[in-house]
């Protein structure tokens, strides 16, 4: 165990508000022009080194599909293999490195990142995820500073948790082993810093890491690569490959040395990784980690006493911000009758007023959906809503994939509180909602409550303090992150420590000590001093 140092208390990284004409704006513009015009040919990275294969796949914008942004390099099984070897033998002399040096890397990261690697790896997310200038800022650079700094705060507290000195000649101390083996981690579309979170926290914590990004991350994970190269990270420990989901997986669930996983992404995914682990059991030197953050069907319970036009913002924020494919994003909502006649043009006026286009002219709030599958299955529900009887399309509604994925925001208005939208995550600009009486305030949460298998997060608007507890109190395993008279979107790492319970995940909480946690193994050390030399007790003689 190395000495205890003070590490420099975090703050959350300042987020910059890109205005038109500021100097920000025009080094981010200049930025995204010049990755644009440049093609790229994306190596995997194991053990350090750039790995291409005869595979090349096209990257394009998700709201210029005809456009290409260069290609990656996807691998096979054999891939997986060398990442898992390289992570091996990496893992001695990475988990002997004092976690000062360890955390001097990320605290590194996190400055390189702040500094010249922001406009880069927020071109990357605006580029490649279409996301725009803010939501690619509060995402891919200054999440990501604050994983990198909060979790080097958080690893110093756990490895200061000491047990008491409370019993004479003998010294008891808690030693923070990384786990035996590898960590796998897999990571979804939707945020870059997730990616680069789900593969750091091991990794901070002493662990050797195979990385599997989405296929549609690719273009801002090569960024984060080389950001971590940049910081000093010794080769191996993070190996980055691309190949699909279930061939990565029969290489890796079947590995003996595989010690966890660091999973964000659908809930369906999740599942079917958690049986393929349980069915393999036998064949881990130890049992695994699972940690995984997974789907959502995010609410808004909105009680009458609310202020009509917050309810409105927070509706329209929370719900088509990165049009919808936050984990966080409200996607359901209840709407007290007497309110419904005042906020109804409200929200369609506002939600129809959303301009969309592409990330590169700053003034589209609403950029494209990630890929044609995600567009497919939006506007399939969407068309549905148009057809049904028990639900009528209020806002939007409109969608067109030639030149992008793009997907108008959209409300609709159900009539059954458990019709198709209300319960399902699509995962788009869709918000649903139900209209309840106002008499039906404490049947309506009970009823929100059973309505969905997911409980990731979830926001109460209400005036009235008394109100505003029966909700809490009838919501308390609705959302493991609940927000009063807010959106509920737009956590803030060290802040609002994020995941769910239920069908959304193993609640570790991202950005938070219990996350790192779950990347350690502890051993108790009891030395005595002076060792007993008669084997009697008083009680015999
Ligand atoms: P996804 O489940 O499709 O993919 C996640 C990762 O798993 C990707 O790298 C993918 O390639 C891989 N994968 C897919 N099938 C696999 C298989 N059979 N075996 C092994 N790997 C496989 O998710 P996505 O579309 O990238 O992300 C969106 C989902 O993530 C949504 O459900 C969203 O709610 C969820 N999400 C949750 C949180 C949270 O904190 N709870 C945060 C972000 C996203």
């Amino acid at each position: 165990m190395n000495g205890i140092v003070k590490i420099p208390k975090p703050i959350n990284e300042p987020v910059k508000v890109y205005a038109p004409g500021s100097a920000e704006t025009q080094s981010l513009k200049s930025k995204l022009q010049e990755m644009k015009n440049n093609t790229v040919d994306i190596p995997m990275y194991i053990n350090g080194k750039e790995v291409y294969s005869d595979e090349k796949i096209t990257i394009h914008p998700p709201h210029e599909k005809n456009h290409t942004l260069g290609t990656y390099n996807k691998g096979n099984a054999k891939h997986i293999q060398d990442a898992i070897d390289a992570a091996l033998a990496a893992k001695e002399n990475w988990a002997n490195m004092p976690w000062q040096s360890r955390a001097a890397i990320f605290l590194k990261a996190a400055d390189l990142l702040a500094g010249p690697f922001r406009d880069r790896m927020n071109a990357a997310t605006m580029l490649a995820q279409s996301k725009n200038a803010m939501q690619a800022e509060i995402d891919a650079a200054c999440e990501m500073i604050d994983f990198f700094k909060f979790n080097v705060q958080y690893m110093s507290e756990i490895y200061a948790q000491q047990p008491p000195e409370n019993s004479p000649g003998v010294w008891n101390q808690l030693e923070y082993r990384p786990l035996e083996g590898f960590v796998f981690a897999l990571s979804p579309f939707n945020f870059t810093s997730i990616a680069a979170n789900l593969c750091s926290a091991p990794a901070m914590m002493g662990n050797t890491v195979v990385w599997k990004p989405s296929e549609t991350q690719i273009y801002s994970a090569q960024v984060i690569m080389e950001l971590y190269k940049e910081a000093g990270l010794p080769d191996g420990v993070i190996n980055l490959v691309y190949v699909d989901g279930p061939t990565t997986g029969d290489v890796i669930f079947n590995h003996r040395d595989f010690a966890g996983i660091h999973f964000t992404g659908s809930t369906g995914v999740f599942r079917h990784i958690w049986k393929t682990i349980g069915n393999n059991i036998e064949k881990y030197r130890s049992y695994p980690r699972i940690v995984g953050e997974t789907g959502g069907k995010d609410f808004v319970m909105v009680h009458k006493s609310a202020n009509v036009d917050a309810v409105n913002t927070a509706l329209v924020r929370g719900s088509f911000e990165f049009q919808g494919q936050k984990c966080s994003a409200a996607s359901r909502a209840y709407i007290p009758e007497s309110m419904w006649a005042e906020l109804k043009p409200k929200l369609v006026a506002t939600t129809n007023s959303l301009k969309m286009g592409t990330t590169e002219d700053f003034t589209n709030y609403i950029n494209a959906v990630i890929d044609q599958k995600a567009f497919n299955k939006i506007t399939s529900f969407i068309a549905a809503a148009k057809e049904a009887n028990d639900a009528e399309v209020i806002a939007g509604g409109d969608y067109d994939d030639s030149e992008g994925y793009f997907i108008r925001p959209t409300v609709i208005v159900a009539e059954d509180p458990k019709y198709s939208t209300m319960c399902e995550e699509l995962f788009g600009p869709v918000l649903t909602l139900y209209v309840y009486k106002d008499s039906e305030y404490e049947q309506t949460l009970k009823m929100l409550d059973d309505t969905s298998e997911y409980a990731l997060t979830g926001a109460i608007l209400c005036k009235d303090r008394e109100q505003i507890n029966v909700a809490l109190n009838a919501l308390r395993n609705s959302a493991g992150n609940f927000y009063i008279n807010d959106k509920p979107t737009g956590a803030v790492v060290g802040q609002q420590p994020f995941g769910g319970a239920r069908g959304s995940g193993t609640n570790d909480k991202a950005g938070a000590p219990a996350n790192l946690m779950r990347w350690t193994s502890m051993r108790t050390i009891k030395e005595t001093f002076v060792s007993p030399t008669s084997y009697e007790y008083p009680f015999h003689s």
